[in-house]
């Protein structure tokens, strides 16, 4: 990553902070690595995200219905869907060091290795026969690979250790050795990314229950009950928001990748010999409602899977991606699963998903198209898209642009001055604003120009100045954000005039 994209990234995190959208999760004990906290403007605007996305995918269509499942599940639903065995990621660690890997993230190394056949203490003459081999890669390692097979020896106990037997052996293209010290790594052994807990008092095999890793299964499951009570026929889609785990290795770049999300899922239902219009419908429709929400063109492409990528259960997956400063990144994956959930739960569960066709008179397993989005990673591709600094000197300001009905703020109420009654209209304004739903912020102290910064800053699109005008002819000044453009209305009208931007924004 180059330094300005570092930089980027790092002053967005900064100003997060700075401003309420994202904190740390439990900062004041150090913090919990991967696990951040919305603040009161983060939460707004994922909010919004999320609203926005429920707006375009449920309640402004008549084919789609919501649900909201529990996170815990049957157990049965992970094995008959697949993820017990195959939601894995092979693993390794370092025996020394307990730093952990993942096994096909290591280059091949070739060298010489030193096995040791364990070690004595110098002074209490206590022994440990446990072996363990280090890899140099050039004979002046030797006396390195000595020091790290000592250290090891001392992790289990031996203080002052003497190393007893030592043979070498050459070794070409192994992965079974720690790049960073050489020293032995266990077998690989594939980790499962569900977290697991136990439901009630007792906590053995048959009480454990897993985290849902993605909110999909809820749908399927339910896919008939949903079916049957809201009477839909197929094309129709089924969305659920919501909480989803996943004990990611790797965890990083800020919320892109957290071992606690939120997803925005939609399971799309089709007769089988429509599904490719449908995927390409659902592909369109999605790539479009980011740039309908102020994701510039240039920062968004649709990647399509290469046969090898797809997952077990897909016919065909792109996926929607961001060029994040980290690099092009995926924001949303679009993926024809075919039929293979409901067959697999009808299957496992012995009670039949299919669906009786009233034509054919036939029981038939419709296909499915699943558009499967981030709600934090939509949230951080929206932040980061938004940020702008412009201008020079004085009249330099960072500003975020965010589209207004994702604006956690919609519009501040700010007297020009602290006298003269202009607090108090202000407030009024304020309060008018509030008791119509429209968020929003009064803000008295300080000098305008800071207080129309403050705002830039955390991306709200009006600002409503009360001045000495305001006292003669009860008309006020709206600031737009991104122009900086000021003009005047009634004062009285300033509720029906925003509502009016807001709708046409
Ligand atoms: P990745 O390849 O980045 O791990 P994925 O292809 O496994 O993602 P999906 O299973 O398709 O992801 O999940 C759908 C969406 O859920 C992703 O596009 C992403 O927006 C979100 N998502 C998945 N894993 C995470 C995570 N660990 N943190 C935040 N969001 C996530």
């Amino acid at each position: 990553m180059s330094g300005n994209r570092q930089d980027k990234m790092a002053t967005i995190v900064a100003l997060c902070k700075r401003r309420g959208f994202i904190f740390q999760s439990s900062e004041i004990y150090g913090g919990l690595n991967s696990c951040w906290d919305y603040g009161p403007l983060g939460v707004e605007l994922k909010r919004n995200v999320k609203e926005a996305w429920w707006k375009s995918m449920v309640s402004s269509r008549r084919d789609i219905v919501g649900i909201d499942a529990s996170i815990l599940m049957h157990p049965k639903v992970w094995e008959a869907s697949g993820h017990l065995k195959g939601f894995t990621d092979p693993l390794v660690d370092c025996l020394l060091t307990k730093k952990r890997f993942r096994a096909d993230d290591i280059e091949p190394q070739s060298g010489t290795v030193l096995h040791f056949t364990g070690a004595k203490d110098r002074e209490s003459d206590a022994a440990i026969t446990e072996p363990y081999s280090v890899l140099a890669k050039t004979p002046a390692d030797f006396d390195k690979a000595r020091k790290t097979a000592r250290e090891f020896y001392q992790q289990r106990s031996i203080v002052k250790p003497e190393l007893l037997g030592e043979t070498t052996e050459e070794v070409e293209n192994t992965t079974g050795f720690n790049p960073e010290n050489g020293g032995k790594l266990t077998e690989a052994r594939n980790f499962n990314l569900m977290f697991r807990t136990f439901m009630g008092p007792v906590e053995d095999a048959s009480s454990t229950v897993y985290m849902r890793p993605e909110t999909a299964q809820g749908i399927f499951v339910n896919f008939l009950n949903v079916q049957q009570a809201s009477r839909m026929k197929i094309p129709f889609g089924i969305a659920q928001i919501g909480k989803s785990f996943r004990n990611e290795i790797t965890p990083g770049n800020f919320t892109y990748r957290t071992r606690e999300f939120e997803q925005m899922e939609m399971e799309y239902f089709v007769p089988p010999e429509e599904d490719e219009n449908w995927y390409e419908y659902w592909k369109n429709t999605r790539f479009n409602w980011y740039l309908e929400y102020g994701i510039k063109k240039e920062n968004i492409r649709l990647r399509d899977h290469e046969k090898n990528e797809l997952a077990h259960y897909a016919k065909a997956c792109v996926d929607v991606e961001y060029k994040f400063p980290f690099g092009w990144s995926e924001l949303e994956g679009i993926a024809n699963r075919t039929d293979f959930d409901l067959k697999q739960h009808s299957n496992s569960s012995g009670k039949s998903l299919a669906l009786f066709d009233e034509e054919t008179k036939e029981h038939m397993f419709p296909f499915v198209i699943e558009p499967a989005a981030g709600a934090d990673r939509a949230t951080l591709a929206f932040l980061i898209d938004s940020y702008d600094v412009e201008g020079e000197g004085k009249d330099k300001r960072t500003v975020l642009r965010f589209h207004p009905s994702l604006s956690p703020i919609k519009v501040a109420s700010l007297p020009l001055v602290k006298r003269d009654g202009m607090p108090e209209k202000a407030e009024k304004i304020y309060n008018d604003l509030l008791s119509h739903s429209i968020s929003s912020f009064l803000d008295i102290n300080l000098s305008i120009g800071r207080r129309y910064a403050r705002q830039d800053e955390a991306g709200t699109p009006y600002c409503i100045t009360v001045d000495g005008q305001t006292m003669e002819d009860g008309t006020v000044t709206i600031r737009e954000r991104d122009t900086r453009e000021q003009y005047r209305v009634a004062s009285d009208s300033v509720v029906e005039c925003i509502t009016s931007k807001l709708r046409n924004a």
